[in-house]
């Protein structure tokens, strides 16, 4: 059995507490790791290891940064199929989703490293008389990186190598069901040459390591990936700090197929997005919204393809659909099913525990279809997050806009037609951070990703997010000095 330490100033550090907590592998139900529990003293410890840290970190020329962001981007790489093992262990994803992620995690690092050094100010052309202005962009100090279950190093990496690159410290909290890679992944910051408290890691649970280390006074910002509920609860506590937040939440995405769609590419859009990670996705396109007229037919081939989906190991290759990640989550999904029947969605699929071939340990969810959803019932506006797809008819473009924004979240959305002007029509008036036309699923480091209204704020990935770890200075310099009227404004 495993047991893992906190990472504290460039190494392993034993809880204060002397507690551990058991790892539980969805897939088998056994425990197969043990996590040190932080309490504040830990928490302090590790924010005062980042504090020390920051200066230096700060001042380390941005190529310099850059340097190692890259380096660590290779030590991923050599690291994929370990980490990718480690995070199946922990959350019960298909080994060949998270190999993939793993896989592109360097990206990150790359892009964000080239970034590093191309952080630049302006001279501006000021009103003011003999006064020189510039700006300057500084990191903001010590960042919480705060991350969901369901793509740990993935969701992770959307924040860490933009915040390192910007001169920022981090103490990570990873989520309590997959803490042990976010470990690992510190060792791997150890051996690219990071210096010490750069990058540190506490764990523990949500509502009382999370919650200390946010609060903590020297903690400038933090950046939260997980549940509106969360997120809100952390805007509010941040809003009495007046500390930064930047929130990754979740969502109920529309998956729009029009009559005129490539409708085997649609059915198999509208797979991918609810059943693959057992719908454990922020951006699970949780609401099918089918056009009259194709709904009967699209729905035999669509049932057709989800019953032929094969349930089992994640480890496996040739398994579609795996367990979901942890007992609450596996009672919140069955709770949902009783909630969308009582409703009087009519389900078409599953609906049920899977127990069939495959089954192992006690988390399977059957694949589950419900029919005649209307978008006012709760399976059509909250987020389940599991692998159940409510699918809900429309009539026209008009409907269809309508029932997609009339919903709480607005993280993504997909559209399916070959009508250019309907993709312009809809990509323009979709209320959503992300908006795919003929394809699902697609993300890239490249490219900003985050939500409209309870999906979240602020943006990760793509150039704009180093701004999110870095503050503006003016600088004003007099050109000629000269004695001024002190008691008016310049
Ligand atoms: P939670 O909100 O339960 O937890 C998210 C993280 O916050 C975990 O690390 C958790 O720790 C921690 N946490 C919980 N309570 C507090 C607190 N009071 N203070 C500080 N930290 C706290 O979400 P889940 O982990 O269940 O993740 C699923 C959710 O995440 C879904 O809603 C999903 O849509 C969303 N998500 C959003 C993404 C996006 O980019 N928009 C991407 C992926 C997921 P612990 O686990 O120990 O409780």
């Amino acid at each position: 059995m495993k047991h893992y330490d906190l990472f504290i100033g460039g190494a392993a550090a034993k809880p204060q507490s002397g507690v551990w907590f058991d790892s539980i592998n969805p897939y088998t139900g056994e425990v197969w790791a043990k996590i040190a529990k932080a309490d504040s003293n830990d928490v302090s410890a590790a924010v005062a290891s980042a504090k020390a840290a920051f200066e230096g970190w700060a001042g380390t020329h941005p190529s310099q940064r850059g340097r190692l962001l890259y380096k660590l981007a290779d030590i991923i790489e050599a690291n994929a199929e370990r980490l990718a093992e480690i995070e199946v262990r922990s959350n019960g994803k298909l080994y060949a989703e998270m190999l993939g992620q793993l896989r592109y995690l360097p990206q990150w690092y790359r892009y964000f490293g080239g970034l590093a050094d191309k952080i630049e100010g302006a001279v501006l052309p000021t009103d003011k008389a003999n006064i020189f202005n510039f700006t300057r962009y500084e990191p903001l100090g010590v960042v919480a990186l705060i991350t969901a279950w369901n793509s740990p190093l993935l969701l992770l990496s959307f924040k860490l190598a933009a915040a390192l690159a910007a001169g920022n410290t981090a103490v990570i909290k990873p989520s309590e069901f997959t803490s042990a890679s976010a470990l690992e992944f510190a060792e791997l910051c150890v051996q690219a040459g990071f210096p010490k408290g750069v990058v540190n890691v506490v764990t523990g649970l949500g509502a009382e390591t999370g919650q200390i280390l946010c609060r903590h006074p020297d903690v400038a910002k933090i950046s939260f990936t997980g549940s509106d509920a969360t997120g809100a609860k952390i805007a509010e506590q941040a809003g009495k700090d007046l500390k930064r937040v930047s929130l990754e939440l979740g969502g109920k995405s529309p998956n729009i197929v029009f009559e005129d769609a490539d409708q085997e590419a649609a059915v198999m859009g509208a797979i991918s997005g609810i059943f693959a990670a057992s719908g454990q996705t922020c951006i699970a396109g949780s609401r099918l919204l089918l056009q009259s007229t194709i709904h009967d037919k699209f729905m035999a081939r669509l049932l057709e393809v989800a019953r032929a989906a094969k349930v089992g190991d994640p480890m496996n290759p040739d398994t579609n659909v795996g367990p979901v990640a942890t007992e609450p989550q596996y009672k919140k999904v069955l709770g949902y099913l009783d909630i969308a029947k009582k409703e009087g969605a009519k389900c078409v699929l599953g609906g049920g525990p899977y127990t069939g071939p495959g089954a192992k340990g006690n988390l399977f969810v059957e694949p589950t279809i419900f029919t005649g959803v209307n978008n006012k019932m709760r399976i059509a506006q909250e987020e389940v997050f599991g692998p159940v797809l409510a699918v809900i008819p429309f009539k026209d473009e008009a409907e269809a806009l309508a029932i997609a924004n009339d919903i709480p979240f607005g993280l993504a959305a997909g559209v399916w037609t070959k009508d250019v002007g309907r993709m312009i029509r809809m990509s323009e008036k979709l209320r959503a951070g992300t908006v795919w036309v003929n394809t699902y699923r697609a993300i890239s480091y490249m490219s900003p990703f985050g939500g409209y209204k309870r999906s979240g704020m602020g943006r990760e990935n793509g150039q704009d997010e180093i701004y999110e770890y870095l503050q503006t200075k003016s600088v004003w310099i007099a050109t000629e000095t000269a004695a001024v009227n002190p008691f008016v404004m310049r």
